[in-house]
């Protein structure tokens, strides 16, 4: 780990100015935010990450974690814990998805440390990536390519990837929020917005180092889930190689409206698989308006998969998506609601 300043600051918009004076958001910006610190201080121990300051977030977490479901929806504060948000009944009761993905997250303790703003914004978990020894890695070093095209590519993406990058998004809170049509709170040093949370993550577009469309010094503050019909009847499946401390290889995140069998409305998202938060308005498309046979169901994950680009050890991973879709979704329409 190299030399840095440490600061702490209790105010949010001294947070966001320290952070546009040196360019905070992106992968190689010289000052980075600290919340739980479980992504970035991992990074700064293997010299991935090296920002000349770090402004630590936590005296403002008493302001920023609320967890608040009213009849609009559901919103939480960038600040809040991913075991609080998790282990709230509310959010259980009328948004699982949001719950489970949370629950099945990480392990115990790493969930009692984290923030949903970090959680967010945590990085892939390419190897090429975490380990600076590998030259070729556009998204740690512009330009220098990517050693992952023609080498263990086992769990890297299949959507939404272009050559100069295929890595893969590792976390589930993003599928369900993203699935859910979720928005986003920022305050940055000219003020706040709030933004569409798909809109958040960038494509890799040749310039995978350039990961969100945070602006300079931009803080995350808070989400917002919307209320829908489809809410309480939702869930995230997540399969991985343990059932526990593990991340996802496949995941799905489901909601459903349903009038008898048949889909009023639906909501998917894909984890494991993107290299960003991925939601799939195709399978949406197919489903919308049929009755959630199995048959229909395999139709709606053949079109989520239907863009997929492997590249020689990810092959699996299409047909895995696909198998998971199906389950999710036959699992979602069987619940009580
Ligand atoms: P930090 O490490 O503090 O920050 C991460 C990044 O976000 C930094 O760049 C920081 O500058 C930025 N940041 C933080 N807060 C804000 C904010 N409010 N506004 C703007 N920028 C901000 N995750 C999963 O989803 N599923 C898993 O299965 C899973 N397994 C894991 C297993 C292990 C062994 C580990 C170490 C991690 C795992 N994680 C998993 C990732 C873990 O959930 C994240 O590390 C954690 O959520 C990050 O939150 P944090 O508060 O610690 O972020
Ligand atoms: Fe780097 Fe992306 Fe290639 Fe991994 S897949 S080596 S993160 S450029």
């Amino acid at each position: 780990m190299r030399p840095f300043a440490y600061e702490r600051t209790n105010d949010l918009v001294q947070a966001a100015h320290a952070g546009f004076q040196t360019g905070a958001g992106q992968t190689d910006a010289d000052t980075q935010f600290l919340a739980g610190g479980t992504t970035l201080i991992d990074l700064m121990k293997l010299d991935v990450l090296t920002p000349r300051r770090v402004v630590d977030l936590n005296p403002l977490t008493a302001q920023h974690s609320a967890i608040e479901v009213t009849a609009s929806g559901l919103r939480l504060g960038a600040m809040a814990r991913m075991s609080a948000v998790a282990d709230t009944p509310d959010v259980a009761r009328d948004y699982p998805v949001i719950a489970q993905s949370l629950d099945l997250a990480a392990s115990a303790q790493i969930r009692n440390m984290a923030s949903l703003g970090g959680n967010v914004l945590q990085r892939t978990r390419c190897p090429y990536y975490r380990d600076p020894s590998w030259t070729a890695c556009n998204k740690r070093h512009p330009g220098s390519g990517c050693s992952a095209l023609e080498g263990v590519n086992v769990n890297h993406a299949v959507l939404g990837t272009d050559k100069s990058c295929i890595s893969q998004y590792p976390g589930d809170f993003a599928v369900a929020l993203v699935a859910l049509g979720a928005q986003v709170e920022l305050l940055g040093p000219d003020g706040p917005r709030v933004i569409a949370f798909d809109t958040l993550h960038r494509g890799p577009e040749g310039k995978p180092h350039i990961e969100t469309t945070l602006k300079p010094g931009e803080l995350i503050t808070a989400f917002q889930v919307p209320a829908g019909a489809w809410t309480r009847r939702s869930l995230y499946l997540k399969i991985r190689n343990r059932q526990s401390y593990e991340f996802a290889i496949s995941s799905a995140a489901v909601a459903l409206d349903l009038d008898g069998g048949v889909v009023r409305a639906a909501r998917i998202g894909l984890g494991g698989m993107a290299y960003r938060p991925w939601r799939s308005k195709e399978a949406e498309a197919v489903l919308t308006g049929k009755p959630l046979t199995e048959a229909n169901a395999e139709a709606a994950a053949r079109a989520a998969l239907a863009g997929a680009v492997t590249h020689g050890g990810n092959a699996y991973k299409p047909e895995l998506a696909r198998r998971t879709l199906v389950r999710a979704l036959l699992q979602t329409a069987a619940m009580e609601a």
